[in-house]
């Protein structure tokens, strides 16, 4: 069993696609133990997305995570790190594959709908940015 941590982007909220991408984890067998919505700061997405702070979108990027509420979720399931990349699709949605999130919805590079971790090391860190103790499964 592996953990993941996926959010759904501020542009997926506003665009009332919350159930259509929850429907999309639960059909695919990953669990989701622990969710909540929230409104992250400037200084927060800054903090989340660090390891891009010296790429040119960081400013546009964190500007555009703090706009909106978001919705964070913690998956569980087999190679749920993977799995979860594989219904994203590719960053940029028009390389996304058929049928992922983001070549069914995304409409830009960066309003790219949704969010998920890229290894064991980043999930621990994102998991634990958004959630303390009493709030996951041991
Ligand atoms: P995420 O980390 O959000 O799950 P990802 O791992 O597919 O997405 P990263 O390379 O980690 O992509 O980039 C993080 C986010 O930064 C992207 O999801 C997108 O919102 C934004 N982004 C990435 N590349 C660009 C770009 N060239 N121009 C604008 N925004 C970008
Ligand atoms: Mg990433």
């Amino acid at each position: 069993m592996a953990r993941t941590l996926a959010i759904i982007k501020p542009d997926g909220v506003l665009r009332g696609l919350m159930g259509e991408v929850i429907k999309r984890l639960e059909v695919n067998n990953l669990k989701i133990i622990a969710m909540k919505m929230l409104h992250m700061t400037r200084d927060q997405a800054e903090g989340f997305y660090a390891v891009h702070q010296e790429r040119p979108f960081f400013e546009s990027l964190t500007g555009f995570m703090s706009s909106g509420p978001v919705v964070v979720m913690v998956l569980e399931g087999k190679n749920a790190i993977s799995l979860y990349r594989d219904l994203m699709g590719a960053t940029d949605y028009r390389e996304a594959a058929e049928g992922t999130i983001r070549a069914d919805f995304a409409t830009d590079i960066e309003k790219n709908v949704v969010h998920g971790s890229d290894s064991p090391e980043t999930a621990a860190f994102e998991i634990g940015y958004f959630f303390n103790r009493f709030e996951i499964p041991a």
